[in-house]
């Protein structure tokens, strides 16, 4: 049965009745584009660009490195959407020649935005090099920042984006309970929203994302993150701009379903989940998506929310 779902899970994410909603793939450079082609991915919903720091513990890559390759990952989505995270480093992914060494907590230190507006030379590189590298591509780039706590940051990310005279949507991540709490006033300076669940659940529930012995509270279920993903989508909605999720929550193909009933309008995943979220996806229609992310949310617990939503969804 799960081969013959697959088997007709082509075309756009849409849901029964055919509201649309983008299926876009994680990437973490040029050698994960072919399987996002091959799963049909409508774009890139998440380009980590970390890998790119990797090879050297002392420098940043040049601007000629960085843009062969925002440029190889732009050119197999000629009509379609890559939306290019800037660097997160810190925190569970540390760069030597970046990251504090002394702090206390790295995940609440130095980390995502905070360490490019600390070293604005390296984002102001990154973001010259996405200028250049889209430069003649009919691709829409959409370019945002990890780690937005505030307007503040939403802002001195945008004003970074246009000195470096970047053709794109700025966006921020909501990975930060305040930023959920605050999308509408963040949407004053940005064009969208990108839900990293990963850590919005880490910081929600102040629970290490790398300490397995706090793991049943990073369970993207939790009806509390699931409020703060609500939140996020109306307020958007509210602004008219889209609220997308990228983190791992949006790769299980019930929550996706519920993620979509709550308002959110694309979804981006390793490309390995596309073809099962685009097929449970089209089962339902937007109405019983919405009635599962009711039933998921009145609950009290990541058991009962996944239990509730199934319950709806299966029609019992
Ligand atoms: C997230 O936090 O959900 C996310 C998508 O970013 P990363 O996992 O790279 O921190
Ligand atoms: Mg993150």
């Amino acid at each position: 049965a799960r081969r013959a779902a697959l088997a007709s899970s082509t075309g756009p994410g849409a849901t029964a009745d055919g509201h649309k909603v983008p299926l876009l793939a994680n990437v973490g450079g040029p050698a994960d584009v072919p399987a996002a082609v091959e799963a049909g991915a409508e774009g890139v919903g998440l380009f980590r660009t970390e890998f790119l720091f990797l090879d050297d513990s002392k420098n940043a890559p040049t601007e000629e490195k960085q843009v062969e390759a925002y440029r190889a990952v732009l050119e197999a989505f000629p009509e379609g959407r890559v939306v290019v995270r800037v660097l997160d480093a810190g925190a569970d992914k540390p760069l030597d020649f970046l990251t504090p060494a002394d702090e206390p907590n790295p995940a609440l230190g130095v980390r995502g935005l905070r360490t490019l507006l600390d070293h604005p030379e390296v984002l102001r590189t990154q973001l010259t090099a996405l200028a250049k590298a889209v430069e003649g591509l009919p691709v829409h780039l959409e370019v945002m920042a990890p780690m937005v706590a505030d307007r503040a940051d939403a802002k001195a990310f945008a004003d970074a984006c246009r000195a470096a005279g970047l053709r794109a949507k700025f966006g921020a991540m909501v990975e930060i309970p305040s930023a959920a709490l605050r999308a509408r006033s963040i949407l004053q300076e940005v064009e969208f929203l990108s839900l990293g669940t990963n850590d919005l659940a880490q910081y929600t529930f102040a629970a290490d994302r790398q300490v397995g012995a706090v793991s049943r509270l990073q369970d993207p279920w939790q009806p509390a993150l699931l409020d703060l993903v609500a939140l996020s989508a109306e307020a958007a909605k509210a602004e008219g701009k889209s609220c997308g999720v990228c983190g791992e929550a949006a790769a299980d193909p019930l929550l996706a379903c519920v993620l979509t009933g709550l308002g959110v309008t694309s979804l981006s995943m390793g490309s390995a989940s596309i073809p099962y979220v685009r097929a449970t996806l089209a089962k339902y229609t937007l109405a019983q998506c919405e009635r599962a992310a009711a039933a998921a949310r009145a609950t009290d617990s990541a058991d009962e929310a996944r239990k509730a939503a199934q319950a709806v969804l299966s029609g019992e």
